[in-house]
């Protein structure tokens, strides 16, 4: 087949992934096609494979790199292309981001707002970027301080009951969750699968229950590539449910873990402060109590104590690497330093704070000055409520009107696929030579988003910053999200290294291109 074909001898690029074989042109080896039907399936799909195989390869113009418009040559020129491409491939060479995650997540572990870990990773990733040459000051956060107990339940009643035995069911306790007496307590259990369900219940029915939220998580969305769809659906159990659960006088909440993996972990999250004990149970056991509570009665005994310390000071860790002509404009670059309890943060988000370290690490490297300020923000207490974006926002609001561009990476480290963008057409049509550079490993991508792109950057882009955030493959992300899962094993060094590049060449072309972007 001649090398102008499409499709059967199509060679990814280098660098690109490699999807899963079920995801490949099947036709290609379909046992049962006929060479006429493969004749046919080709003509229709690579119409230029037949009538131009004794042809020179023609110029085809849908190939051709578009021509760059006059605005995009005077911000992006020849220079600055060569640098950002410069840039590239030093990350997709360097290991700086891996063994930061992995001092992170290994040596200092997980990193709960107002724990002893969250501290050290703040010093820790404070005294790496002044290692790096870069302005370091920390901003002081005030932050919840919440601290998981006992955390066991079972069914002590149900349909069809071996006489003298119990159910164990798994469950974590939610963020924020109050305690149970310490030796537990005994309720009725009633399920419902979404919030009209619970009110038709009524207090009547709900009072003195632990009531169970069985939504659950839409799996085949996430395996096509909606994953933040499905959590976004299912969340809302987890956020509202306890709340909604205590105000109709249940004595404490439960919810179908938010995720998809079914290894019966369970997954944990911030939920409303609702002023009884919430946790999750695995999938596995919210349909399991959902089966039995269908034939009858169901009683559980639950014991979560949890503890609520006094709020904390804690740290966002703000480090600037100044720019050569315009260093109050700045372009922010970050990721979240704390994580929740269970697992050690490496997806969430230990691998957002590292790759946006490595874009001021690969600067300083280079040599490339910005002309423009990048700021990188390891932000504190993303997971337990936002106190580190909200004090950012209180102590830096009258300067956003200088903030250039802000990008956050917090939805894992697995191939980069491009960016969610909520800036104006005009701006993201303007990054198209950028989204160029980027296009060699597929990280090019740039989606409209009408809602902030990072949960910490939500204020500045409320605010007019044009906002980003990085996306990656988000298929697997919400098997490990929350849970004990969370590790460093789920990184793999090759995707991480795509991850630096892209937020390194993105936050160099913001902080370089001639004029700042549109607003
Ligand atoms: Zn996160």
């Amino acid at each position: 087949m001649s090398s102008n074909s499409c499709g059967a001898n199509y060679t990814p690029r280098r660098g690109v992934r490699q999807y899963p074989r079920a995801l490949t042109l099947r036709y290609t080896k379909h046992p049962t096609m006929t060479h006429s039907q493969l004749a046919f399936l080709l003509a229709v799909l690579c119409p230029l494979s037949t009538a131009q195989t004794q042809q020179p390869p023609a110029p085809r113009s849908f190939a051709a790199q578009p021509q760059m418009t006059q605005a995009q040559q005077e911000n992006f020129p020849p220079q600055l292309l060569d640098e950002l491409q410069t840039i590239k491939a030093a990350a997709l060479t360097d290991d700086y981001a891996y063994h930061q995650v992995a001092h992170l997540t290994e040596n200092i572990g997980p990193r709960p707002s107002g724990s002893l870990q969250a501290k050290a990773a703040v010093d820790y990733v404070a005294s790496e970027l002044r290692q790096l040459g870069l302005d370091v000051q920390l901003e002081e956060v005030k932050v919840p301080h919440w601290v998981r107990g006992a955390e066991t339940a079972e069914l002590v009643e149900y349909p069809g009951q071996a006489p003298g035995s119990a159910q164990k069911v798994v469950l974590t306790a939610l963020g924020g969750s109050t305690s149970t007496p310490a030796d537990g307590l005994t309720a009725d259990v009633v399920v419902v699968n979404n919030f009209d369900e619970l009110k038709s219940l009524g207090r009547d029915k709900a009072a003195g229950k632990i009531v169970l939220f069985n939504e659950i998580f839409d799996k085949q969305k996430a395996a096509a590539g909606l994953a933040f769809i499905s959590y976004g659906e299912a969340v809302r159990y987890r956020g509202a449910g306890p709340k909604a659960a205590a105000d109709l006088g249940a004595v404490a909440a439960l919810v179908r873990s938010v995720g998809s993996a079914d290894y019966r972990l369970p997954h944990t999250g911030f939920s409303t402060p609702a002023g009884i004990p919430a946790g999750a149970v695995t999938a596995e056991d919210a349909a399991l109590i959902a089966d039995l509570a269908a034939q009858g009665k169901v009683r559980m005994h639950l014991t979560l104590t949890p503890q609520k310390l006094p709020d904390s000071t804690s740290y966002n860790v703000i480090a600037d690497l100044k720019g050569s002509e315009h260093p109050e404009q700045i372009v922010v670059v970050s990721g979240h330093l704390d994580s929740w309890d269970l697992g050690t943060g490496a997806i969430d988000d230990g691998a957002g704070v590292v790759v946006a370290m490595e874009a001021a690490e690969i600067l300083q490297k280079l040599h490339l000055r910005p002309k423009r300020t990048l700021r990188v923000i390891a932000w504190m207490d993303e997971e337990s409520g936002g106190a580190g974006s909200q004090t950012y926002s209180k102590d830096h609001i009258n300067d956003f009107p200088k903030h250039v561009a802000a990008i956050e990476s917090d939805s894992g480290a697995a191939h980069p696929l491009g960016f969610s963008a909520r800036m104006s057409t005009a701006a993201s049509e303007l990054l198209r030579p950028v989204l160029n550079v980027l296009q060699s490993f597929g990280a090019n991508a740039l989606q409209p988003s009408s809602y902030p792109p990072g949960a910490d950057i939500a204020s500045m882009s409320d605010n007019g910053v044009p906002a980003l955030g990085l996306e990656q493959d988000g298929r697997t992300y919400f098997n490990f999200h929350h849970t004990a899962a969370d590790t460093l094993d789920k990184i793999v060094p090759a995707e991480l290294r795509e991850n630096a590049a892209a937020m390194a060449v993105m936050g160099y072309a913001l902080a370089c291109m001639k004029d700042p972007l549109p607003r």
